[in-house]
């Protein structure tokens, strides 16, 4: 049976480059990069060299880029980092209602230890209104925390504009940009961003390595106290391997832009005009135009979501329903929700999330099956044949 990948937003393979650049360090490379003799010194020029690339990636200097266990580390680390930090400034963080739970989690334990944190609305397209934002910053708000990207819908949120907000009432802003690093440009010498978030399994690296930007000069905690590795923020001997990898990665992600975003989006309109002259009653949710290149999030009304991933599942192709880390839960999107999507059309929801070894043949793979499946599914939805009814 054919398989068939389009789950890149819960994690992707190991790039084949980036897997060969990783390999030394398992064994030839083996050194301790704290240690001053040949075999540490050895391992501290790579890491030196893994972090330019990082920072070449978003367009940041080396000196404002630490590595650490992955996005939701990065996320946790920023928003309790200020907080902690800046308490003693003021107690209020702003945030929205569809952001990924490592933030949202983060944000109601510290609502437990006295923060108030606000969470913003978004509209149907998944966007905030920043006059709202605006009106939401006073006195005593000491942190902004809102994505560059929603993973399950792809929108696209405004970030020059938020950053620009925050300067303007000297507010720490913090971007989770997990799912915009490598798809989205980046450039931190023109964003007001003074934390960045990212994750290295969403970009081709490898499970369990991630970075975070921090602009010169903004304040904040480190978390994990030890040895005073990652510029004292992040104490711990380094991850070589991953690190290196994530290097590779972000080295990749510049030189192949250009041609992977256009492939993407090429094959993600394939699939979305495809399913739109093959089902009828479907609906796509997110923004119609600033969106991920890769991500198609899709309504198939009167199913569940999760009966047609099983269903797609057993044809060999691999999707999502809500987020992959709340996958298995019956609960429908909170990101979905918050748009104001109804709960039924919200548990109908199929994301398609693409990358760059998905072919053509792939997508025409899915246009071929999923009518199919989803005429079933209809077929014994007490849901349509109600509608059909009246
Ligand atoms: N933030 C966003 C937007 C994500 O999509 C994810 C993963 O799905 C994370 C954070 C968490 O990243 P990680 O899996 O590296 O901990």
């Amino acid at each position: 049976m054919r398989r068939v990948y389009l789950d890149h937003n819960a994690t992707t393979a190991v790039h084949p480059e980036v897997l060969a650049a990783m390999m030394p360090f398992f064994g030839e490379h083996f050194g301790n990069p704290s240690s001053i003799h040949w075999a540490g010194r050895e391992v501290k020029k790579y890491l030196d060299d893994a972090r330019e690339r990082v920072a070449d990636l978003i367009h940041a200097s080396p000196q404002e880029v630490i590595f650490t266990g992955g996005g939701t580390e990065s996320d946790n680390m920023a928003i309790k980092g200020v907080a902690f930090a800046l308490q003693d400034k003021g107690r209020h963080i702003i945030t929205t209602r569809v952001e990924h739970h490592a933030v949202l989690h983060t944000c109601q334990f510290l609502e437990k230890m006295g923060f108030e944190v606000t969470y913003l609305p978004v509209d149907g397209d998944g966007l905030i209104n920043l006059e709202e934002l605006r009106r939401a910053i006073r006195q005593d708000t000491i942190l902004i925390t809102i994505m560059f990207a929603n993973n399950e819908t792809g929108t696209i949120f405004p970030v020059k504009e938020i950053g620009e907000a925050a300067r303007e009432k000297g507010v720490i802003f913090h971007t989770d940009a997990v799912q915009a690093v490598g798809k989205l440009p980046i450039d931190l010498q023109r964003l007001p961003v003074d934390i960045l978030s990212l994750s290295g399994h969403k970009l081709y690296a490898s499970k369990g390595i991630g970075g975070q930007y921090i602009r010169k000069g903004t304040k904040l905690f480190s978390l994990i106290h030890g040895g005073g590795q990652e510029l004292n923020r992040r104490a711990g001997t380094e991850n070589i391997p991953a690190i290196v990898g994530l290097g590779k990665a972000c080295e990749i992600a510049k030189r192949d832009f250009s041609q992977r975003v256009a492939h993407l989006q090429t094959l993600r309109d394939r699939l979305h005009q495809g399913i739109l002259s093959r089902i009828p009653e479907v609906k796509l949710n997110g923004h119609p135009t600033l969106r991920l290149p890769n991500t198609l999030n899709m309504s198939f009304f009167y199913i569940e979501g999760e009966s047609l991933l099983l269903n797609m599942d057993l044809e060999g192709i691999a999707a999502a329903s809500g987020s992959a880390c709340t996958a298995g839960s019956p609960e429908p999107s909170h990101v979905l929700l918050a748009m104001g999507v109804p709960p039924e059309i919200a548990q109908s929801a199929i994301r398609f999330s693409l990358g760059w070894a998905n072919t053509a043949e792939d997508i025409d793979y899915v246009l071929e099956v999923l009518p199919e499946n989803v005429d079933r599914l209809r077929s014994i939805s007490p849901l349509y044949h109600k509608r059909k009814k009246n």
